[in-house]
């Protein structure tokens, strides 16, 4: 696996895609009705009266009843597309 420091989200996904492990859990979900899209970046979260109604990528807009946050460090920049504030900040570990 590659431990570099990704410099963007889009670097990060190219690279996971490429780890046997990831591959092995995406197979998986895949086997239960799940669909990815790659090198695809949220680019909007669409909201109406307090609730998440669809998620805006740069490729096409899926509706979503729920939507699951999962951006790690890109957490913060992700919540402000639905208007709101997740207070993540990196720490250095000695
Ligand atoms: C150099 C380094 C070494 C580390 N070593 C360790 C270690 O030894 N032990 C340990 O426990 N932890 C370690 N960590 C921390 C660990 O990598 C993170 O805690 C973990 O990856 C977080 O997982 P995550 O799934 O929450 O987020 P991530 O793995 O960061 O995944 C977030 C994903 O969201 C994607 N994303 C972001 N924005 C968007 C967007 N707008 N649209 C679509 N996708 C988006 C990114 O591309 C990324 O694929 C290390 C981190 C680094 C950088």
């Amino acid at each position: 696996m590659n431990r570099s420091v990704p410099e963007s989200p889009e670097q990060q996904l190219s690279e996971s895609a490429d780890d046997p492990i990831t591959a092995a859990l995406q197979e998986r979900a895949r086997a239960d009705g799940a669909r990815f899209r790659h090198d695809t970046a949220v680019v909007g979260i669409e909201t109406a009266r307090g609730r998440v109604r669809s998620v805006r990528t740069s490729e096409e807009t899926l509706p979503a009843d729920d939507v699951v946050l999962a951006a790690g460090i890109w957490g913060p920049a992700v919540a402000a597309l639905a208007g709101g504030r997740l207070p993540l900040v990196p720490v250095a570990h000695p």
